[in-house]
C-alpha cells in the first residue's frame, strides 16, 4: 500500500528540489544534505521525506504507469464543463465565467456563492470548482492518517464532546511507546506517508515528551508529522519543531471573535491565530480553518474564514460541520445542511483555485454518507483517514457516531481507495506544480 509515486529529482537549487513525475515537474524543499541529481525520492507536503533506491523506484512506477494514466483521463472526463446555463441567473452565470478564467472575484461574489440555495446553481458552482481544481492541480489526492492518542481535554469549548463538559466519556491515554508503534505500523505496513498526532489539551504528556515521540517516530521511519495537540505555546512550537514536526493542524475555528470568545472560555482568537501565524513562521506547514453551522455564525462569517485561511498561506484548508453533542452546551443546536458544507468548499476552491489542498473532514461524512464522493467533486483534493487503533477512537468522541468509527484501517483503506479510483484520483502528494 502506497500514498505516493516515487519521483525522480532533476535539479537541485539550494533547498528546492526539482523533481519529475511521468514527466510533470514538481516542487519540493529538501533537507537531505546527500541528495543528488538523478536520485528517486517520495515528497509530501511539498517536503522530500525520503530517498529510494533507484531499482525499487522504477519497478514502483512501472506498477503505477498505466493506471495512473487511467485514473488521469477519467478525471478529465468527469471534471470537464459540461454547463447548462439555461435558466441560471445571468449575475451568477457572470460570476463563475470569470471564476473558471481564473479572474478574480469580489468579497461580494463570493459571498453571493455562499448563498446560492437552487439545486441547478449549486450543481454549476460545485462542476466550476471542480474543474478549476483539476485544470490546475490535477488528480492527485493527498491521503494523511491522524493518530488521536489522547481524549482528555483540559479545555472547554463548548461544542466539543471531549472537552471537560463531557463528564459520561470514557478517557483515554496512549502510552509513548503505543503512539510511536501505531505510528511506526501506520508507515511502514499501510504506507501512510504523512500522519497527524493529534489530542485533547492534555497537560499529563509535557511538551518534551511530545518532542520525543515526534523523534522517535522519526528516527524509524520517513514521514511528515502533523502535529495537534492544541494551544502549545509559541515556544512549545519551536520545541516540536526541532524534534522534526513540519506541519501544525489547528483550526482557528471562527474568525468572528465574539463568536469564538463566546465559545472557548479563557481563550481569544488572539492568540491561536498568534500560534498559526508563528508556526508558519518557523517553517510549518498549515491546515487549518473552521466549523461550518455554528449557532449564530452568519455566511459573512464563512467567507472571513475562508479567506483568512487562504491568507494564511494555509497548505491545507480544514472546513467541517458543526455537529451537536449531547452532552455539550450546543447539544440542542442543530447541525448545518449538506448543501452548506459543500458550497463552503467549493467557494475555498474558488478563492484559492491554484493551490488549495481541501479535505473532506470525518465530520462531513458523519453529517452526510456520501461527503466524499460529493466533496471530491465540489473542489475537495483530499481525505484523512483514521489510524487510531479502533479500541481507543471509538472514544475520541469529539461529536456522536463517528464516521468509520470501529472500521479497521484495512477496511478504510480499502473504501478510501474504491471511492478515489472510481473518481479518477491519484493517492499522492507531489508538492507544488512547476509553473
Ligand atoms: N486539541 C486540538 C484538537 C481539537 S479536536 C486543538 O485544539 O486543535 C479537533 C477538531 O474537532 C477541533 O478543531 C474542532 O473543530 C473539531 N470538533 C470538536 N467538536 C466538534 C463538533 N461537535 N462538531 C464538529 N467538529 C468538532
Amino acid at each position: 500500500m502506497c500514498y505516493a509515486i516515487p519521483g525522480k529529482v532533476v535539479t537541485i537549487d539550494k533547498k528546492i528540489a526539482t523533481v519529475e513525475y511521468f514527466g510533470e515537474a514538481k516542487q519540493a524543499i529538501n533537507e537531505f544534505d546527500d541528495l543528488k541529481v538523478g536520485d528517486y525520492i517520495y515528497a509530501q507536503g511539498g517536503y522530500v521525506i525520503k530517498q529510494i533506491p533507484e531499482a525499487e523506484a522504477l519497478s514502483i512506477l512501472a506498477t503505477w504507469k498505466e493506471t495512473f494514466f487511467q485514473l488521469h483521463e477519467l478525471d478529465l472526463r468527469l471534471s470537464r464543463m459540461d454547463l447548462d446555463k439555461t435558466g441560471i441567473d445571468k449575475k451568477l452565470a457572470v460570476i463563475l465565467d470569470k471564476a473558471a478564467e481564473d479572474l478574480p472575484l469580489k468579497e461580494a461574489d463570493l459571498l453571493h456563492l455562499l448563498n446560492l440555495e437552487g439545486d441547478k446553481e449549486l450543481e454549476y458552482l460545485f462542476k466550476i470548482a471542480n474543474f478549476l481544481r483539476q485544470k490546475h492541480l490535477g488528480n492527485s489526492c493527498c491521503v494523511h492518517g491522524i493518530i488521536e492518542f489522547s481524549n482528555y481535554c483540559s479545555q472547554g469549548c463548548a461544542y466539543c464532546g471531549i472537552s471537560t463538559h463531557n463528564k459520561g466519556i470514557k478517557r483515554y491515554r496512549m502510552t509513548k511507546q503505543e503512539i510511536i508503534d501505531t505510528a511506526y505500523e501506520a508507515i511502514e505496513k499501510y504506507g501512510f506517508k504523512a500522519l497527524v498526532l493529534q489530542s485533547g489539551e492534555d497537560p499529563h504528556y509535557s511538551v518534551d515528551d511530545l518532542a520525543d515521540i515526534i523523534r522517535e517516530i522519526k528516527n524509524r521511519s520517513a514521514v511528515l508529522i502533523f502535529i495537534s495537540f492544541g494551544e502549545v505555546g509559541l515556544a512549545g512550537l519551536k520545541k516540536l519543531y526541532g524534534a522534526g514536526a513540519r506541519g501544525l493542524l489547528m483550526r482557528f475555528e471562527t474568525t468572528n471573535p465574539e463568536l469564538f470568545a463566546k465559545l472557548h472560555p479563557g481563550r481569544t482568537i488572539k492568540t491561536r491565530l498568534a500560534h498559526l501565524e508563528e508556526a508558519f513562521k518557523l517553517g510549518y506547514l498549515i491546515i487549518t480553518g473552521g466549523l461550518v453551522g455554528l449557532p449564530g455564525q452568519t455566511k459573512e462569517d464563512i467567507l472571513k474564514d475562508i479567506l483568512l485561511t487562504k491568507k494564511m498561506n494555509t497548505e491545507m484548508y480544514t472546513f467541517g460541520p458543526f455537529l451537536p453533542h449531547p452532552n455539550t452546551p450546543l447539544k440542542d443546536a442543530p447541525p448545518p445542511p449538506v448543501r452548506d458544507v459543500l458550497k463552503t468548499l467549493a467557494v475555498a476552491r474558488i478563492a484559492d483555485a491554484k493551490n488549495a489542498k481541501i479535505v473532506v473532514t470525518t465530520g462531513f461524512e458523519t453529517l452526510h454518507p456520501k461527503a466524499r464522493e460529493e466533496g471530491l467533486v465540489a473542489g475537495a483534493n483530499s481525505v484523512m483517514l483514521n489510524v487510531t487503533p479502533a479500541k481507543y477512537s471509538q472514544n475520541y468522541t469529539i461529536y456522536p457516531d463517528r464516521a468509520h468509527s470501529g472500521e479497521s484501517l484495512q477496511e478504510q483503506i480499502d473504501e478510501t481507495l474504491g471511492i478515489l479510483r472510481g473518481l479518477g484520483r491519484a493517492p499522492t502528494d507531489l508538492g507544488v506544480t512547476n509553473a
